[in-house]
């Protein structure tokens, strides 16, 4: 059965990033029919932060990305000190005792010498008694893997073959010498006991993923099929992360947008496929195709956002919507009328508030000098209200009738009058909405 996993680190905010990677493992997940799996993972306890568990999982309930369970590294301690041993039984485990200054003066000597800056694997040659020694002055050592320095090779689902010669790649360290297990790991235990069958995640992991196929294999186990998205970048091309602050998921939903309108584009951005507003979860699901996804790096402009969003509520019907509306004090009985006005005029709910008001307390009139007088006689001529969706038809006829103006030079200066704005609603079905007028001034 296909099980995917979205795999965040709680030490932040999920931000736009997340998004995307979290989305395309949801999506193959529901339209196989199978399971998706929210995996904390949280084996580092000095950044891991449990505010930042509980952010995640609200801002995936808010997304629409429910899971089907939650699985938190911290609790699967055992399985990875057992995954460690018998590493260590087969021989593909040691340890290493060499500290960051070392590592780093051993780079920089291969850089010089333009090789590339892979472990030298120095320490496959102590001996026993060289360990202890080196134990006994610095503490445990690190603990790495002894990569196969042959070429590993898979398909991946985005980027087409891959082929990575693991002799230029470091025996990745595993366990840190404080015993910290490392992500690495971590996550090719879970992903074979979890039986996860798919593993989407950004280009950054490419890397990662050639060691943990060689990891899989060594404990016995069958790597799941990889695809690796490109990595987003802002409108130039920016490096993306720059600009995380603003585009944490939060902050998106603090500002209106919708997490249809969100979905829609991320589900399409950077495929062959047209980015198209979808109403409904199912609709993306069925349209999804990761193949369809390209590897440069896809440009995001979070402005293009605000756009599907104004057409998501566009298209919403009254009962989406009346819970907010009720709660700004429209009366029941002008519910539909005030979200069919306001609904072409809105950027976000938010805005629903300025619009009830403008009706409910009346606009501070905009009246251009040259029009002083036109609107004052105007005014007089005002029907008593009530108003309905005639007023504005009768009243425009009786001010053309008595002033002579006609077309925009009769039109705009009543609407200015009236709302304050220069656009906005059809006028007609403004008129019934205003319980106050506040115009001639
Ligand atoms: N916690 C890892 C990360 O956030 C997960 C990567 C993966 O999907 O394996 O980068």
């Amino acid at each position: 059965m296909t099980t995917t996993r979205f795999a965040p680190s709680p030490t932040g905010y999920l931000h736009i990033g997340n998004l995307r990677t979290a989305l395309m493992n949801y999506l193959i997940a529901r339209k196989a029919g199978g399971t998706f799996i929210l995996r904390i993972d949280d084996t580092d306890p000095e950044r891991s932060q449990e505010k930042y568990v509980d952010a995640i999982k609200q801002d995936m309930e808010w997304l629409g990305l429910h899971w089907d369970r939650v699985e938190r590294q911290s609790e699967r301690l055992g399985a990875y000190s057992a995954a460690a041993d018998k590493l260590r039984d087969i021989g593909r485990f040691y340890e290493a005792f060499e500290t960051p200054t070392e590592l780093d003066l051993k780079r920089k000597k291969q850089l010089n010498m333009s090789k590339p800056p892979v472990y030298d694997r120095a320490a496959l040659a102590l001996s026993d008694a060289d360990k202890a020694a080196l134990r006994a002055e610095r503490g445990d050592g690190v603990w790495r893997f002894k990569l196969d320095q042959q070429r590993i090779e898979w398909k991946d689902g985005v980027l087409g073959d891959i082929s990575i010669d693991a002799a230029s790649v470091s025996d990745p360290v595993l366990i840190r010498g404080d015993g910290q297990v490392l992500y690495t790991i971590a996550s090719v235990v879970d992903d074979t006991e979890m039986g996860v069958t798919d593993v989407v995640r950004g280009s950054d992991h490419v890397t990662n993923t050639a060691t943990q196929i060689q990891i899989i294999e060594a404990l016995g186990g069958t790597a799941p099929r990889f695809a690796h998205h490109s990595l987003l970048t802002g409108p130039q091309g920016e490096a993306l992360s720059k600009r995380l602050g603003t585009l944490a998921l939060r902050d998106l939903r603090a500002q209106g947008v919708q997490p249809m309108a969100l979905l829609s584009m991320m589900a399409r951005l950077g495929s062959s496929d047209p980015v198209e507003l979808r109403m409904e979860m199912s609709e993306l699901v069925d349209g999804f195709d990761i193949t369809r996804f390209g590897s440069a790096p896809t440009k995001f402009d979070v402005l293009d956002v605000a756009p599907l969003t104004a057409r998501y509520l566009q298209a919403l019907p009254l009962a989406d919507v009346s819970e907010r509306i009720t709660a700004l004090g429209v009366p029941a009985d002008l519910a539909e009328a005030f979200w069919t006005v306001t609904r072409d005029n809105i950027a976000t709910l938010d805005d629903l508030g300025a619009w009830w008001t403008l009706f409910s307390q009346g606009a501070d009139p905009v009246v251009d000098e040259e029009d002083a007088d036109f609107v004052a006689q105007a005014m007089t001529l005002l029907p008593e209200g009530p108003f309905d969706g005639d007023t504005w038809g009768a009243w425009t006829a009786a001010v053309k009738e008595a002033t002579g103006r006609k077309g925009r030079g009769l039109f705009m200066p009543l609407r200015k009058a009236l709302t304050g704005q220069s656009h906005g609603p059809d006028m007609s079905a403004v008129m019934p909405l205003l319980q106050v007028i506040k115009a001639g001034a």
